[in-house]
């Protein structure tokens, strides 16, 4: 029984005013993709990779992504992420049955978040996201008005990877539920119980261009540790 791995990296990255598309935009001199991979490689739980790659761009990412790594397959993404993930759900081999789908732009997400992920769907969740508590108090407004404040103590902020019995993410994007702005919450809207694991403050998403400086404040850190003293 094998787990996929499906890198969503298809996106225009247009908030991050770059002018590249985000999964190819460098920090610390490689690009968002190679990060991504690394990161989700080295947890020891992704046997096959799918990459959903921006359209004009296939092959650059087959080449960043090719290097020391078999099974990697790389198609091109589609107008939304859905439709990216959809697209590289179709090209994963059949033999496997447990899906992580993974946002490329969270490509310092730490090995044990993917470790759990895969571990609650290996336990017999059929979906699994990965959450964080919400450090604002978050309101409901409509127009300039405030109408309502949820309860933070409630409230989690989900991440990627988030993890998935193949047949349950095929139903949840058969079902093209509208409105979910992940694939847990197309399973959830499909229908189906959604488990939680911890998140990790470092699996944040690469949005805007503050986003850049953390990360690559974090790489350096991790650089850092890295290094033997008195080298
Ligand atoms: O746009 P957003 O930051 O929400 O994108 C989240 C992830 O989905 C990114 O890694 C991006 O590359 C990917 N994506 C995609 N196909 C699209 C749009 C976004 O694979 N059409």
């Amino acid at each position: 029984m094998a787990t996929g791995l499906i890198l969503a990296a298809a996106g225009r990255g247009e908030r991050l005013g770059t002018g590249e598309p985000k999964a190819l935009c460098r920090l610390a001199g490689e690009p968002v993709i190679v990060h991504a991979l690394r990161g989700a490689l080295s947890s020891g739980v992704v046997d096959v990779v799918a990459v959903a790659a921006p359209p004009g761009r296939v092959d650059d990412v087959r080449a960043l992504v090719a290097a020391g790594v078999a099974d990697v397959t790389v198609v091109p993404g589609g107008s939304d992420r859905p439709e990216s993930v959809a697209a590289a759900l179709a090209s994963l081999p059949r033999d496997v049955e447990t899906v992580l789908v993974h946002d490329a732009a969270r490509c310092l997400t730490p090995p044990e978040v993917f470790v759990a992920v895969a571990r609650a769907v290996a336990e017999g969740a059929g979906a699994v996201v990965p959450a964080i508590a919400v450090a604002d108090t978050i309101k409901r407004v409509a127009g300039e008005q405030v109408v309502g404040t949820p309860d933070r103590g409630t409230l989690r902020a989900v991440q990627t990877p988030q993890g998935f019995r193949r047949d349950v993410l095929e139903r949840a994007h058969a079902a093209r539920a509208k409105g979910a702005t992940d694939d847990a919450g197309m399973a959830e809207l499909a229908g189906f119980p959604v488990r939680v694991v911890p998140g990790h403050d470092e699996a944040f998403k690469i949005t805007r261009s503050v986003d850049l400086l953390l990360a690559e404040a974090i790489l350096s850190r991790r650089e850092g540790s890295r290094a033997v003293p008195g080298d």
